[in-house]
Parts: C-alpha cells; structure tokens; sequence
C-alpha cells in the first residue's frame, strides 16, 4: 500500500462517504457515552481490564500452555502458528483433509491477517464471509468503516449488488432494509444449512477451561460455530485471559464501547468438542505473527491489550475523515496505526506512515476501556520510524531538514541570520498578506495550510531595537 496520506486522498475527496462516516461515528460517540454513563463502576472497571490484560499478557507464556493443555483434554488440538505462512499453511491443510470446497467465515480479521482467502482460493475452496457488513463488502468496492448504515452505500446501491452477486436474491428484490437482509438471510441459510467447515476468529479464549468466547450482533456467529461439521478458530495469542471470572469485566467492558449496548446481543462460549452437539472437529490456530515482538517492547506492549471495541475509531478526528481503507486491511483506527507497525515492522513506506496518521489528541487514550495509551504509543513508534532511517546512505528531505535545524538553532547568530533572511523571503513570496505556496518539498505543507505572511520585523528584532528602560531597565 502508499503511504497513509496517499491512501487516504480519495477518500477525503468522497463527501458521500465523509458525510457517512461523520454521522456514524458521532452515532458511536453518543451510543458509547450514555452506555458508560449508566454504570457508577466505569472507571473502576476499565481499570481491571486494563489490570487483567498487562497481568495476562507478562504470563502469556503459562496461561496459553494452560489453555493447550484444557483444549485438548476437551477434544480440541492446537496448532502453533509463528507467522501468517505457517497459519495458511495449517488452515490450507486442514480444510484440504475435510474435501470440502466452500468454508464459512466469522469474526474475519485473523483470516484476513494471515491472507487466508487467497490462500484457499489457491487450492479450489471459496469461503463465504457471514456478517451482514462482510457480505455487502464482498459484493463490491465498498467504504470501510464501523459498523452503522451510514458508513455503508445506500440501500439502492445494496440491492444493486445483491441483484448481481447476491445467490438466489430475487428479481423483485426492492431496496428497503427489511427485504434486503431477508435476502442476505435466505441466501446464508442455505450455505450454514450445508456447509461443512467454518472459520472463526475469536474475542477471548479462557486458558483455565479452554473456552473460546465469540461476540456478535446478529446470530450467524452461533451458526457457524454450530452446524459445520469441523470448525477451526484462528486467534491472536493476546486474546487469551487467565480466568473465567476475567470475562465478567470485559463482557461489560466490550459491548458498551462497541456498539454502546449493555450486553452483546449472541455471546457463544465454547470448549473442544462435545459429542452429538456441535462440530465433530474443532481446530484451534494460535497466530504470533509478530506479537511477541511487540510484548517484548515496554512501552508498544499495551497495544496489545486492545479488545477490539472500535471505540477509538468512533473518536478520531482522522478516522472520520479517512476512514478505515488507509489503514490497511487488517487494523484500523488508531489502534491500528499503533498495532500494525509494531507487527509488520517499519520498513515499507506504507507501515512507517502510520504512527504519522494521527493529531495525538488523546481522545482515543480517553476512550479505551482497558484504557491503552495510543498517542504515547504512537510517539514511541515516530521515534523509532526515524531511528530507522538515521543510517541510509542517502538521507530522506526531512532528515536533511531537521540536522538543517538543528545546526541554524544551535548558534544564536546563525539563527538571527537565518530569521532575517527568511523574513525577507517569506515576505517576497507573499500576495495579499499571505503566502500561497511554498517552494519545493514545503509546498505540501502550505497545500493544505493559510499562511500569513510574517511581520516586516520579527518581535525578536524589534524587542533588541527597544530602549533599555522600555525593556524593564535590563540591558
Ligand atoms: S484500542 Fe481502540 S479498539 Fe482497542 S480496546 Fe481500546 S478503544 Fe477498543
């Protein structure tokens, strides 16, 4: 991908989808504050999810070989997947063992980080995606963005591609939101009906029971996880908590951050197998894809606490301009400009663009149940973002402009020299008490920026030319 301005310019020129975003976010906004408001404990219990999820997260290693150990006395088997290749590969295969050619997809984002459907397709299996977002997403190029009708095309755009993609979708299909989901229920009915294997990923996993635990809204989760005859999770070794009782507070930190409800309408907990109920089969894919690397940084670690709500998404001034497509595919929102370079790493332009994404506002902080601190997370990652550029042989525009800085601010006549100077000429530049665009690699900035024309004289100067007495009688 570009850089995360680049991504982000045909966005910002689509007022439709910018008029969208704003509402749904402010709609989030609203939703979670009054969820929040209502509990006296808010505070006390965003401090315990923060509290159990570090206290897990410096046990990881015990509490997932505990979760292995219950897994598999429960019916379950573990696969330990180091990278996104080692987890296609595992999920690849045991598709391939089942002869099955089509697969049911839930809760997607550790599918779609480990690149699973490109990997399927490549050996003849189609997966199905099952949240009604996902469906109208797969069916054409539409706007990401939090979950809200408005951050979606209009109804009149859905049917369009219901009537072209959508199976078994009527000819009379019309455009109310009613008949449209009944579309998109008969039309998953169907494939949950003979559907033999599904994909999950997982919210938390309980490592003293080897409980899975999947939230969602709208019931095609419990299908998937209950009528395929071989389900397979992938998780993200940072979902796991040490204890069922831990669930008490993140079942009530979750649902109100996300969607602003006081609980999430399906919760589907589930432990291995259980003969005659349920999959005959469950797979559970532990996925480190770079996770360790980030526990092991002590202040890029908290991210890691995240529980996916999107409550910071709903907050920040850039997501709602942008929305989620600069982000990358996998994690959006602030979190994801925080997350993503600390997995990936920051070397391509496009992961090392992303700590730059943001106002460092706060808001997010301010926002997070398990209350992470993603503006100093993001500091720490711009820091390392130029560190890691401090030795190219050829330095980058800004570097030379910064050690440029650096040496006219270290001197007190080199910086006189240069305030005079550039007053001169910034003033030569000027139309009309402002300056319209700046030459060469400045102009980006001044492309989105007014900029007055300075003074004739700076206060600096002025202040020297005063009498002493003027100045408070010192010299
Ligand atoms: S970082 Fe964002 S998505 Fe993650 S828990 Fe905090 S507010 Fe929710």
């Amino acid at each position: 991908m570009p850089k995360f301005a680049t991504a982000a310019r045909d966005a910002l020129a689509d007022t439709r989808l910018r008029r969208g975003l704003r509402s749904a976010t402010e709609a989030g906004r609203a939703r979670q504050a009054g969820a929040a408001a209502e509990l006296d404990d808010w505070e006390a219990l965003r401090e315990a999810g923060r509290a159990i999820k570090d206290a897990a997260l410096l046990g990881l290693d015990v509490h997932l070989e505990e979760l292995e150990r219950a897994v598999t006395e429960a019916g379950g088997t573990v696969h330990w997947a180091a990278g996104a290749a080692e987890a296609r590969r595992v999920v690849t295969g045991l598709v391939r063992a089942t002869g099955e050619t089509g697969v049911l997809k839930v809760k997607p984002a550790a599918a779609r980080e480990i690149g699973l459907d490109a990997a399927l397709a490549a050996v003849g299996v189609t997966t199905h995606e099952t949240d009604l977002a996902e469906v109208i997403a797969g069916l054409g190029a539409v706007p990401d963005g939090p979950d809200g009708p408005d951050a979606h095309p209009d109804p009149a755009r859905i049917r369009e591609l219901f009537l072209r993609g959508l199976p078994g979708a009527p000819p009379d299909l019309t455009d109310d939101p009613a008949d449209l989901v009944a579309a998109v229920r008969a039309a998953l009915r169907e494939r949950f009906l003979t559907a033999g294997v599904a994909v999950c990923g997982v919210d938390f996993m309980v490592a003293e029971t080897g409980t899975m635990v999947l939230l969602e809204s709208e019931g095609n989760g419990r299908m998937c996880l209950t009528l395929p005859g071989t389900l397979i999770a992938v998780a993200g070794i940072e979902t796991v908590v040490p204890s069922w009782t831990d669930l008490e507070v993140f079942l009530q930190l979750l649902p109100r951050s996300s969607a602003g409800e006081r609980m999430t309408p399906a919760v589907s907990t589930w432990t291995g197998i259980t003969p005659g109920d349920g999959p005959r089969a469950f797979h559970l894919v532990l996925l480190d894809n770079g996770r360790t690397k980030a526990l092991a940084d002590e202040i890029g670690r908290a991210a890691l606490r995240c529980i996916g709500c999107s409550a910071c998404l709903n907050v920040c001034p850039v997501y709602e301009r942008t929305g989620g497509v600069p982000y990358g595919p996998v994690h959006q929102g602030p979190i994801g400009a925080a997350l993503t370079p600390q997995l990936r790493g920051v070397k391509s332009a496009h992961h090392a663009s992303l700590p730059f994404a943001s106002t460092l506002c706060g808001a997010c902080a301010d926002v997070c149940p398990v209350k992470i601190d993603i503006p100093e997370i993001l500091v720490h990652l711009r820091g390392r973002v130029v560190e890691s550029r401090r030795h190219r042989p050829v330095p980058s525009p800004e570097l030379l402009m910064m050690r440029g800085a650096a040496w006219t601010l270290g001197d007190r006549r080199r910086y006189e020299t240069a305030l005079r100077r550039g007053t001169r000429w910034a003033r030569l530049l000027s139309r009309g008490g402002r300056i319209r665009r700046l030459p060469g690699l400045l102009g980006t900035w001044s492309d989105a920026r007014d900029l007055p024309a300075p003074p004739a004289e700076s206060f600096r100067f002025w202040w020297a030319r005063r009498p002493s007495r003027a100045r408070g009688g010192r010299p």
